[in-house]
């Protein structure tokens, strides 16, 4: 293999508020070979997710930074191409941590084997991958979702928020999703089931659009923008309320403290639960959510969509247009092929 090259994207610069192409370096370097024990991954996809911002930062938190120089990590999927570890076969599929890369050499220990068969390589990045777990463990656990409720999910059409929503529409809930254009509230409504949308870039007063949507409240807002979305949220929360805090994306690039909640009060008389969570920590759920998609998906209750974009050198542009809302579903970018033996 020491003649084929491996694209790699190096971590550069610290991004100050919105990252830019220049944070990122594109290098060239020979694929690796597997020595002892070692297995090496032809990855067919990468994943971005906007988790990765906060690892930009240099600040402690509950998952390490990136360090200045080093290749990027993050989620992706590819096939096995050579390998010395008896656990693991040429032309197995697996999933790991080694994107931002084409070729992955590992131990193999970060490396779990999937099935294409249930689902297309690319949605194990997704909706059966560490946002679907993310959504399923956030409205299921945290939020403690009951049968019938009525649920606001916020980034409704991404790769958490259609998942919230089609479950809490497969256990019978009113749903409401917002999104930040037409066409993503068109798929909410007509793919994903959602009752009403609201588009929050056009609808005047979020608060209002959200009272008009919720005449009797909401039971769970499924958190994933804050500001603004958590304030409209807060106004229109039912008694015994809950909020799983899954993300705030609107504030990941703020270079100043951002303002509210405003209403943060009402937590008092509504007896509300606003509860924070990291989906790491609930890998306990993983064979549930595995079974539970895979059954909902072959029903048709469970769809998706994805924005993929080709080559590594794109990874960078396909991480900062998750910041302007540039994805429709889940942002992928394709590093290589689906079949690589
Ligand atoms: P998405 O696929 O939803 O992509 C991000 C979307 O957020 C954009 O497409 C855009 O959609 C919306 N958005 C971006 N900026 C803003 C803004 N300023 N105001 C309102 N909406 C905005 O991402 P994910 O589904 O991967 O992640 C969703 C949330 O879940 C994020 O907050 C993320 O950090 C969090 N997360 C948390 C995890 C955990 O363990 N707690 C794990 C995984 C994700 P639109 O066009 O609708 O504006």
């Amino acid at each position: 293999m020491a003649n084929r090259t491996n694209r790699e994207i190096l971590f550069k610069s610290r991004p100050a508020g919105m990252p830019s192409p220049a944070n990122f370096e594109l290098v060239e370097k020979p694929v690796p070979t597997p020595g002892a024990g070692e297995i090496l991954v032809r990855n067919s996809y990468m994943s971005v997710d906007p988790y990765m911002r906060g690892r930009m930062t240099d600040r402690a938190s509950y998952v390490d930074g990136f360090k200045i120089g080093e290749v990027l990590s993050g989620g992706a999927v590819g096939q096995v191409v050579e390998s010395n570890n008896d656990k693991f076969k040429p032309g197995d599929y697996v999933s790991h941590f080694g994107g931002w890369r084409e070729w992955y050499l590992t131990s193999g220990a970060d490396c779990q084997k999937i099935d294409p068969s249930l689902a297309p390589l690319s949605a194990w990045l997704g909706t059966f991958g560490m946002p679907g777990l993310t959504a399923y463990a956030g409205l299921i656990d945290v939020g403690q979702l009951k049968d019938g409720e009525r649920v606001f999910v916020s980034a409704a059409s991404g790769a958490v928020g259609a998942v919230v929503c089609q479950i809490a529409k497969n256990k019978g809930c009113y749903v409401v999703g917002s999104a930040g254009s037409d066409d993503k509230c068109k798929w909410l409504k007509d793919v994903a089931r959602c009752d009403e949308v609201i588009n929050y870039k056009t609808c005047g007063d979020l608060t209002a659009a959200v009272r008009k949507a919720f005449p009797q409240g909401i039971d769970v807002y499924f958190e994933n923008v804050g500001g603004e979305h958590l304030d409209a949220a807060l106004a229109n929360m039912r008694q015994n309320g809950r909020i799983p805090v899954c993300g705030m994306i609107s504030q990941y690039n703020d270079t100043t403290p951002p303002p509210g909640p405003r209403n943060i009060i009402m937590t008092v008389p509504l007896r509300l639960m606003i509860k924070g969570f990291i989906v790491s920590d609930h890998a306990n759920l993983m064979p549930a959510f595995i079974a539970d998609m895979g059954r909902w998906a072959k029903e048709g209750k469970m769809k998706w969509h994805e924005t993929i974009v080709d080559g590594v050198d794109k990874a960078p542009d396909a991480f900062i247009g998750l910041f302007k809302g540039a994805n429709f579903g889940k942002m992928i970018v394709r590093v290589g092929p689906d079949k690589a033996v």
